[in-house]
């Protein structure tokens, strides 16, 4: 099938082409962001292949349809961006990858805590300016401490597994409890509970209108003094001027970022030589014990080879059964 690959990088453009060769897709490949004014990219494609930064609302979806495409393919796992109801009264199916590696982004949000918590960036700086001081440095065990982990799907399982090597106490909090992992050591509590008791809180849910700000004034209020933050799921999970004002107090002591409320403008781009014109960003950079990187946790080589190989595999299987596995149902 002909595809429109947007928000083309060329580490995406080598990973597909050389998984295309088991397909034979036609991929035409746009370095823009795909949106109402870039849609009309679109010439003559069947498919559209997307990333989580692309804007897949209902104008853009109807204007896709009326370019004659038949389905978009997110290469992605998450699909907030996707207008699903304009989707489905448009009869547009959409396709994505449910799971690549969890352990990409277990590992990236493990990462984030044990840098943070041991200042190893700040130790990177400072051995090669000829500074061999140890002051400001000093970190905590991660043994014995209690982590809290929202919700136990495939990657806050994979994080919980990291964590129970470390032996920490888990404490989880999902809607669906995990019988062997209650029998691994893990106790479910509620939602409150979890804030109390954890030194350590590391999001995994998705993001939804109930989870939109789960993080805010109220709930840090409940958390334990000098609590630890890893959020590797959705920017929109944290209230980031709550959060800011959080860290000024000193009520979170460590902040580690994968995703930020409005990173749609920033992430994956070079903004190198710019203002940044981000305020809230722009602070939160300014802090010591504050760690932020670009959405890179799934980005190892196992998950961009599954990501291709899932991606063009469900647009085959769309190309000769008109059905797909990993359609995303409203
Ligand atoms: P998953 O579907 O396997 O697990 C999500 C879990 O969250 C489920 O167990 C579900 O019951 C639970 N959940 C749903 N609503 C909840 C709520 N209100 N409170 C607590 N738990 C709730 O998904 P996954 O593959 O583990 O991915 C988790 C999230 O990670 C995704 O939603 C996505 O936002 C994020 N993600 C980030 C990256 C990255 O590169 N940073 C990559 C992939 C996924």
């Amino acid at each position: 099938m002909k595809i429109a690959f947007f928000n083309t990088k060329s580490y995406d453009q080598h990973s597909f082409e050389k998984t295309n060769q088991n397909h034979g897709h036609d991929i035409h490949f746009i370095s823009s962001h795909l949106n109402l004014e870039t849609a009309n990219l679109v010439v003559d494609e069947d498919v559209v292949c997307a990333f989580i930064n692309d804007s897949l609302n209902a104008d853009v979806l109807k204007v896709l349809k009326q370019k004659g495409v038949k389905l978009i393919a997110l290469r992605s796992a998450g699909f907030n961006h996707v207008d699903l109801v304009a989707a489905k009264e448009l009869a547009l199916p959409v396709v994505r990858v449910p799971t690549y590696s969890p352990y990409a982004v277990a590992e990236h949000a493990a990462g984030l805590l044990m840098c943070l918590n041991r200042k190893i960036h700040r130790a990177f700086n400072r051995v090669r300016e000829g500074d061999f001081s140890l002051h400001n440095l000093m970190g905590f065990d991660l043994h014995g401490k209690t982590v809290g982990v929202i919700g136990t799907g495939k990657i806050g399982l994979a994080f919980i597994n990291i964590m129970l090597g470390f032996g920490c106490r888990v404490i989880a909090y999902d809607m669906v409890e995990n019988k062997e992992y209650i029998e691994k050591g893990v106790q479910y509590v509620s939602l409150d509970m979890l804030f109390k008791q954890a030194n350590i809180i590391s999001l995994h849910c998705p993001l939804t209108e109930t989870t939109q700000h789960l993080i805010n004034d109220k709930t840090l209020a409940c958390m334990q003094d000098g609590v630890t933050i890893i959020n590797t799921s959705r920017g929109k999970l944290i209230d980031t001027k709550a959060i800011i004002q959080a860290l000024k107090r000193g009520k979170v002591g460590l902040l580690g970022l994968d995703v930020y409320e409005e990173e749609e403008a920033l992430f994956y781009e070079d903004f190198s030589s710019s203002v940044i014109q981000d305020d809230q960003l722009s602070r939160l950079l300014t802090f010591p014990n504050v760690i932020i990187t670009s959405h890179q946790a799934f980005f190892t080589q196992e998950a961009m080879s599954k990501i291709a190989h899932v991606t063009l595999s469900n647009v085959t299987e769309f190309a000769n059964n008109g059905t797909i596995q990993n359609e995303v149902i409203l």
